[in-house]
């Protein structure tokens, strides 16, 4: 009789331990389901968010008149801004022209960079790969809404921030 009760209960203590493990199973499925549906929709959220800053540069370039062309092949750089300087060093940017590589055409950070130059050059003569920088984070932050400049909180701090692109 003894037993019988033991291995009762000892049956019942498996049943509960086996019901509280499938529970934990279920729960932790449904959280990091929900955890990975936050992280796909703040990404996308992100992606779009860059596209459309990067169609308000591509406006800017028209605004300006500046030339922007995608190129394959640029050597080592990502992108660069032409333009005229004279022996004693003025600048002239009535004729430059931007030209980004094809890989970074859906991306803002490279057009932004290119953007800062002439902003930096226009602005303050300065051919700075920091003013460059720091002109295109001004920028980006004035052409985003608050809730669009914490979507690209790191790309801005990544691009114009801590590595100073060539
Ligand atoms: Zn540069």
């Amino acid at each position: 009789m003894v037993k019988f009760i033991a291995l009762l209960i000892f049956t019942a203590l498996f049943i509960i331990t086996f019901i509280c493990f499938l529970l934990y199973l279920y729960f932790t499925l449904i959280t990091s389901k929900q955890i990975e549906k936050e992280i796909q929709l703040k990404q996308e959220q992100r992606t779009k968010t860059e596209i459309n800053l990067n169609q308000k540069l591509i406006n800017l370039c028209s605004l300006f008149s500046i030339p922007l062309e995608y190129k394959n092949d640029l050597g080592t750089a990502a992108g660069h801004i032409l333009y005229h300087q004279d022996r004693k060093g003025r600048i002239f940017l009535d004729n430059c022209k931007i030209e980004v590589l094809e890989k970074h055409q859906n991306k803002p950070w490279v057009l932004a960079h290119e953007i800062g130059h002439y902003i930096a050059l226009n602005k303050l003569k300065d051919d700075t790969e920091e003013m460059a920088d720091q002109m295109a984070n001004e920028l980006c932050c004035m052409l985003l809404s608050e809730n669009e400049q914490k979507d690209l909180e790191i790309g801005l701090k990544v691009y114009f921030k801590q590595e100073g692109r060539r």
